[in-house]
């Protein structure tokens, strides 16, 4: 029997649910269960695929093709397990799968009601996701109280009643804040939040209280008094990135378990300590991150960055993490700058100025024309001064523009999704996706198979014949140019399984400088960076 673990989130949104549900379910994992985590979103979109990384954060790829919610890649991060796309609920799939079933007929005769069928359909997707494992996480969006989430809640309440109170438990996570008139934790938004709770029929079993710091045995006590939960069941969760803390999301399964949280779940669950969690491997790398022995200077030049007056970081979240991951396992401080592409386009942009203080350089994904050229003026620049260079996807089809229009003399080389009309188009569309026209998880997605090529740089560090990484792409390099680029001296180290789709290149004689047609860092985790964010940042340190 699968026992679940709700995670719910009170007060505001944005308080860390994603990390918290993660950290528990490595925590759980620690313990020797087979573990898996399902995110509901309550938004009508289908998936995340056709949202603004501004908007949404960046889209999370599933080794199955989903275009998903962040949090799948939280829970992978943490996990180190893939997490396939049914995990990632949202209402608009709910709503589409129960009117497909009322008009092929599978009601015939009944009112299709919220009521019982919506919240089954639900109840359904989440048995079937969790299916297999000993614990499933669930992670509902948005806030207690929102209208939307109330369909998620009634069906959870429902699956309580069919698995018994035994086999699930509620966690509430809350936010404490301290307002600067009268700098005192208050604990009221939380009380409120468990009422909202329990007016969808669920009293929680744990709450997690965020806040900037630790919640106090005075308030813990008040909040337990208030919600009759056990003040042992009162966890405290405060802020890990800000000044004078450890400054990384992955300390938080040991601060929970340093507050026996691991231990409670279980015994609230019914369930044995199979090995003690002793997170052994992943306290030492946390340890790695917060004292590194060294550090790197390292520039991300792409174009979701900016949004009214702030920086979001979230555009590129799984490439800043990648990144991190291959820093912890050097014990290197990473220094991560993220520059705008358009900057290195202004007239009279001196490149030396802007980028010769970086050990190394990343261009992530993209889309369309706007920055293409600034990412082409860092690349020329990396690839001429022997800075070490990572392109990812976009990255790539930059890098091979660049090396076509200045090493081979094709000077009006292009992508035709930049310029339609060039002569020399040596990104051109899939041919698979030429017919395609509709919106919505129709790029080429998910895992598929490159065959690298001997005694090349990629081969090296995968130390693999055959790899498999997640894409998210429409277009590629253009066979019809494969002969002149490789003439030239740009190495195909990685290729489709039937020779046609460049998936990796590469140059002798540098530093470091690879690319990849796919999205390398959708399979790095902290207990496992992946291959060439850890050979481009072990290249960086040198
Ligand atoms: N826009 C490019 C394509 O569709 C690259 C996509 C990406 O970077 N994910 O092929």
């Amino acid at each position: 029997m699968t026992k679940f673990i709700v995670v719910a989130g009170g007060v505001i949104s944005g308080v860390g649910k994603g990390v918290a549900t993660a950290s528990i379910g490595r925590i759980m994992k620690e313990y020797g269960y087979r573990v898996t985590a399902i995110k509901i979103d309550p938004y009508i979109n289908c998936d995340a695929g056709t949202m603004r990384p501004t908007e949404h954060g960046e889209v999370w790829v599933t080794d199955d093709g989903g275009e998903t919610d962040q949090d799948l890649g939280t829970y992978e991060r943490f996990l180190g397990e893939s997490i396939p796309k049914k995990n990632n609920i949202t209402t608009g799939q709910v709503y589409r799968a129960v009117i497909e079933k009322e008009r092929r007929g599978e009601f015939l005769g009944h009112t299709v009601q919220f009521i019982p069928h919506i919240t089954d359909e639900i109840k359904n997707r989440i048995l079937e996701s969790s299916r297999d494992y000993d614990i499933a996480l669930v992670e509902i969006g948005g806030t207690v109280g929102d209208f939307e989430n109330t369909a998620f809640l009634f069906a959870l309440r429902n699956l309580e009643t069919l698995i018994g109170k035994e086999n699930i438990c509620y966690i509430l996570v809350t936010y404490l804040p301290i307002p600067s008139h009268i700098d005192e934790m208050k604990t009221k938004p939380t009380q409120l939040s468990i009422k909202l709770l329990r007016e969808n029929g669920i009293q929680p079993d744990f709450v997690l209280c965020r806040g900037k710091n630790a919640l106090d045995e005075v308030r813990k006590k008040k909040i337990a008094e208030y919600s009759n939960i056990k003040s042992s069941h009162i966890i405290s969760m405060p802020d890990v990135i800000g000044k004078g803390t450890a400054n990384t999301v992955y300390v938080v399964p040991l601060d929970l378990q340093k507050e026996g949280l691991g231990e409670k779940i279980l015994e609230s669950l019914h369930l044995e300590h199979k090995n003690g969690a002793s997170l052994a491997d992943w306290s030492h790398t946390v340890d790695c991150i917060t004292h590194p022995e060294g550090s790197v200077r390292i520039a991300m030049i792409g174009k979701y960055f900016n949004i009214g007056e702030y920086q979001l970081a979230d555009s590129y979240l799984s490439v800043n993490e990648a990144l991190k991951h291959a820093c912890a396992k050097y014990c290197l401080k990473l220094h991560l700058t993220w520059m705008d592409s358009k900057q290195l386009e202004e007239p009279g942009a001196n490149m030396t100025a802007l980028l010769s203080s970086f050990d190394g350089i990343v261009i992530p994904g993209g889309f369309g024309g706007t920055g293409v050229e600034g990412k082409m003026k860092a690349i020329q620049y990396c690839r001429e001064h022997n800075i070490p260079f990572l392109g990812l996807c976009y990255g790539l089809q930059m890098a091979v523009i660049e090396f076509a229009r200045n090493v081979c003399g094709l000077h009006d080389a292009n992508s035709s999704e930049i310029n339609d009309h060039t002569t020399n188009p040596v990104i051109d569309i899939l041919p698979e996706q030429k017919a395609i026209h509709a919106k919505g998880g129709t790029m080429r997605l998910g895992a598929y198979p490159a065959h690298l090529k001997p005694a090349t740089l990629v081969h090296q560090l995968y130390g693999a014949a055959i790899v498999f990484e997640r894409h998210r792409h429409r277009y590629e390099v253009n066979p019809a140019y494969h002969a002149v680029l490789q003439e030239k001296g740009l190495i195909f180290s990685g290729m489709s399984p039937d020779g046609s789709l460049v998936e990796f290149i590469e140059l002798s004689n540098h530093k470091f400088f690879v690319a990849t047609q796919a999205h390398p860092e959708f399979k790095s985790s902290l207990l496992k960076p992946a291959p060439l964010f850890d050979g481009f940042v072990k290249a960086c340190k040198k």
